[in-house]
């Protein structure tokens, strides 16, 4: 039985002048026990966001440190907790040439070669983690995101949609939803072919992305209509910002040897009291339909 689970740090067991065989037994298992729980933790964390926080919460019970960075340049995922200081340790993780993101570990004065040693003992635990963090990470990636034009699905939408509502809700902050359509995208296909309508599609959708901010939310409901989630955005922004993409689809665009006019219809609305997601978008839609009923390439509010 361990009489005092709070000594955890290593660094604490090695300052003790005297340790007999008996303690120093019970220690071991004791750190042990931690590895274990830490490692039970870690596996765990599907959510690579989640899985960093708990390293971070857990792993300073054996070495003490002011913050922690994490970044994988290939799912284009960045997350920090805690605080930056002057010394900082830095790890590529990989298995078996597996690029799995680069650690960075951060506190206020240096750190000491048996605290770095326990540091790389600890984020060896959270290798594996990491591998199956990433994968779960990809597949909710592909499971969300439209293939045609790489912006979230309907399904994201349905999932993240009510979350937003909910954070703006708590937070009292206005949200702005938006709905666009192409207008007389149906004759493109019929003109030009559906690989030009594919790639219209597709530019479109990165109009889209040029126009909003790094916290809007862009997605694909379906066929060419599109939706634009705007945190922290009331009407009047959002009417701004809907003028704004109405202006940049209305240009001639090129497409391999085609060239043509695009337009763009646009209904907006802003959160109201009773709103559910539900009802928030059918507002929304239904001012689409008032933008088309007054003629197209124009912007409608409800
Ligand atoms: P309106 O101005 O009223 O919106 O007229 P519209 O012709 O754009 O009518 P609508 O929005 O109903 O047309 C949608 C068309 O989009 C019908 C469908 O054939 C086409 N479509 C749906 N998904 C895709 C796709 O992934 N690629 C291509 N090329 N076409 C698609
Ligand atoms: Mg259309």
């Amino acid at each position: 039985m361990y009489k005092d689970r709070t000594i955890t740090s290593m660094s604490d067991y090695a300052n003790k002048d005297v340790v007999t065989n008996q303690a120093l037994n019970r220690q071991r298992v004791d750190i042990q026990m931690r590895y274990l729980e830490l490692s039970e933790t870690l596996f765990k964390a599907l959510d690579p966001k989640l899985l960093i926080e708990s390293f971070f919460l857990e792993s300073q019970c054996f070495v003490a440190y002011s913050g922690i960075e994490y970044i994988n340049d290939q799912f284009d995922f960045a997350v920090s907790f805690g605080e930056e200081g002057a010394h900082s340790l830095a790890y590529e993780i990989s298995i078996a040439d597996v690029d799995l993101g680069e650690l960075k570990i951060y506190r206020s004065h240096a750190f000491l070669g048996r605290e770095v040693r326990e540091l790389e003992k600890l984020i060896s635990t959270l290798a594996y983690p990491l591998r199956n963090a990433s994968m779960y990470f990809t597949a909710m990636q592909s499971a969300y995101r439209d293939p045609l034009t790489n912006v979230n699905n309907r399904g994201a939408m349905d999932k993240i949609l009510p979350r937003e509502i909910a954070l703006a809700r708590r937070f009292r902050t206005p949200l702005s939803l938006l709905v666009l359509d192409v207008d007389k995208f149906k004759s493109i296909n019929d003109l030009h072919g559906h690989q030009v309508g594919d790639d219209v599609l597709q530019s479109f959708a990165s109009v889209l992305r040029d126009c909003v901010r790094d916290t809007d939310l862009i997605f694909r409901y379906g066929g060419d209509e599109f939706v634009i989630s705007l945190s922290n955005t009331g009407l009047e922004g959002a009417l701004e910002l809907a003028e704004r993409v109405r202006a940049s689809i209305e240009r001639c665009h090129q497409y391999s040897n085609v060239q043509m006019m695009l337009s763009t219809s646009i209904g907006v609305t802003e959160l109201r009291d009773n709103d559910t997601a539900e009802s928030l978008f059918l507002r929304s839609d239904s001012a689409l339909l008032e933008a088309k009923r007054r003629g197209r390439n124009c912007v409608a509010y409800l």
